[in-house]
Order: structure tokens, then C-alpha cells, then sequence
């Protein structure tokens, strides 16, 4: 038997939310514990549990560091980079050209 605090469905307390509504929010447990559970009762069968977390100590779903940042600029900039003219394309260089679009119609002599 779990020995966390058991609410009724949608009567959990503030603050606290499911994997889902963390999601929803752009949020992960971020490996903290669960701290509830809710409890929704259906015919027949036992009750479908839901753990809840809470919000205060859930993380990014994605943390962005400078350092990866910089890595992904970096390596958007390498992408938009025109090989042939070394301008920046202001898009990404198309693979099926390898060479932004003014120097693949008129190659720089
Ligand atoms: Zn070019």
C-alpha cells in the first residue's frame, strides 16, 4: 500500500500537478519524487491513479545552457554559411545545391 497523500480527483491541492499538466505547462518532474497521488474512481474496475508532482521543483523540459546556445547558433550559422562565397545566405545553405542560391545560378568566377 502507497503511503503518499491521496486526493479525489481534481480536489489536489495547489501546487501540485500530474506528468501531463507539467507537460502542458512546458515542465518535467526533473527527477524529484512524486509527493501525492489522485485517485479517480470508475465502475467496476479500481480506480485509475495519477501521481502528482510538485510544480515549485519541476524543471524545463528542455534546459537550454549558453553553452548549448552557442553550440546550436554556431552551428546555425555553419549551416547558413554559403561555402562558395562565404556569405552568410541568411537561410540554410540547401544540401542539393551546396552553395547559396546566387552563386549556384551564377558561380563566382
Ligand atoms: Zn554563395
Amino acid at each position: 500500500m502507497s503511503t503518499l497523500p491521496t486526493y479525489r480527483w481534481r480536489l489536489a491541492p495547489e501546487g501540485l500537478a500530474t506528468r501531463r499538466q507539467l507537460r502542458a505547462l512546458g515542465l518535467r518532474p526533473g527527477g524529484q519524487d512524486v509527493v501525492a497521488e489522485v485517485h479517480r474512481p470508475r465502475r467496476r474496475r479500481g480506480p485509475l491513479v495519477a501521481y502528482l508532482y510538485r510544480i515549485d521543483r519541476a524543471k524545463p523540459v528542455r534546459p537550454m545552457s549558453p553553452g548549448r546556445a552557442a553550440a546550436l547558433a554556431k552551428a546555425m550559422a555553419a549551416r547558413r554559411t554559403c561555402p562558395a562565397c562565404r556569405r552568410d545566405a541568411g537561410y540554410c545553405i540547401p544540401r542539393s545545391l551546396g552553395m547559396c542560391v546566387p552563386c549556384a545560378d551564377c558561380p563566382p568566377s
